[in-house]
């Protein structure tokens, strides 16, 4: 059996809080203990809020907190043409349609559909895509692509739901309300997802599969907050005949009152902290590690 692999995968789009030390010291220990690799990837496909800075600080961060990770670190943004390629996979089996609707466009569709009734929203409280774009006929696609009209690209949902149905993963932690072992997955609860924009010509859900079957990872261990995001995963890695690792997914270290922690809250960040005289012995106290 090849060894056990896990990641740490952040976004340099601000410093590292308690959160992220939690999760890093998890994998760490994960490795540790199952004579595994840690892999540390940068997820900064976001160029708009990506920095080179903060990438710095997470490398810097992570030694001081005694993490050691394996080189070379994969960025994302040097592996545009891979998720290119799977993207072109996806709409080969005809699961992916261009849609052109601005933001803001999106925004009335839905205040329209929502004063008609109540309009569903994915599991991160977003509302499902309002827009028609899957029934325009080709000629008309054409027409506005030529044309330079900006568009997403979008999952057909229900056609992939259809193709690869009774979808389950191995839950090793647990999901906000309890659930672990076999779980279902549910990616019809996000409707017609983005896999890339005209500006970022991939997208989190795809990048992210892409990358965890490429680096061989076979235990995924992250927040919470992303367990129903693995709906999705489970349905990308089914439709590109990816490998399916197993997911622990654990609690959320939280504020005084009870909210995420966010990046700009100076009061959670490891830089903030370490300045203030904390060791990394601290910082494992704190969050439940010591
Ligand atoms: N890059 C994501 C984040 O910083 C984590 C992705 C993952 O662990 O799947 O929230």
């Amino acid at each position: 059996m090849p060894p056990p692999v896990f990641r740490f995968a952040p976004s340099p789009n601000g410093h590292l809080h308690l959160g992220h030390a939690y999760s890093a010291l998890l994998n760490f220990d994960r490795a540790r203990e199952t004579g595994g690799r840690l892999l540390l990837r940068i997820e900064d496909i976001d160029a708009t809020r990506c920095r080179p800075d903060y990438e710095a600080a997470i490398y810097e961060d992570l030694a001081w907190l005694g993490i050691a990770w394996e080189r070379p670190v994969r960025r994302q943004s040097e592996h545009l043409a891979e998720y290119r390629s799977a993207l072109e996979k996806l709409s080969v089996l005809g699961l992916v349609y261009p849609a052109f609707e601005s933001r803001a466009e999106i925004a009335n569709l839905v205040a329209a559909r929502e004063s008609n009734g109540s309009w569903p929203r994915d599991p991160d409280g977003v509302p499902l895509y309002p827009g028609d774009a899957k029934s325009l006929p080709a000629s008309a696609r054409w027409r506005l692509i030529d044309s330079g009209v900006p568009y997403a690209l979008r999952l057909d949902m229900a056609a992939a739901c259809r193709r690869v149905p009774g979808l389950t993963w191995n839950e090793l932690g647990e999901s906000p309300d309890g659930e672990r072992g076999t779980v279902a997955a549910r990616p019809e609860a996000w409707g017609d997802v983005i896999l890339a924009r005209k500006e970022t010509p991939t997208s989190y859900h795809l990048s992210v599969v892409v990358d965890d079957a490429f680096q061989g990872v076979s235990e995924i261990v992250r927040g919470q907050d992303l367990f129903h995001a693995t709906s999705v995963h489970r349905l990308l890695q089914a439709l590109l005949d990816l490998s399916e690792p197993a997911y622990r997914h654990h609690a959320l270290i939280r504020d005084a009152d009870g909210r995420k922690l966010s990046k700009s809250d100076c009061s959670t960040g490891l830089r903030e902290l370490r300045a203030g005289g904390i060791s990394p012995a601290g910082i494992r106290m704190s969050v439940g590690l010591g």
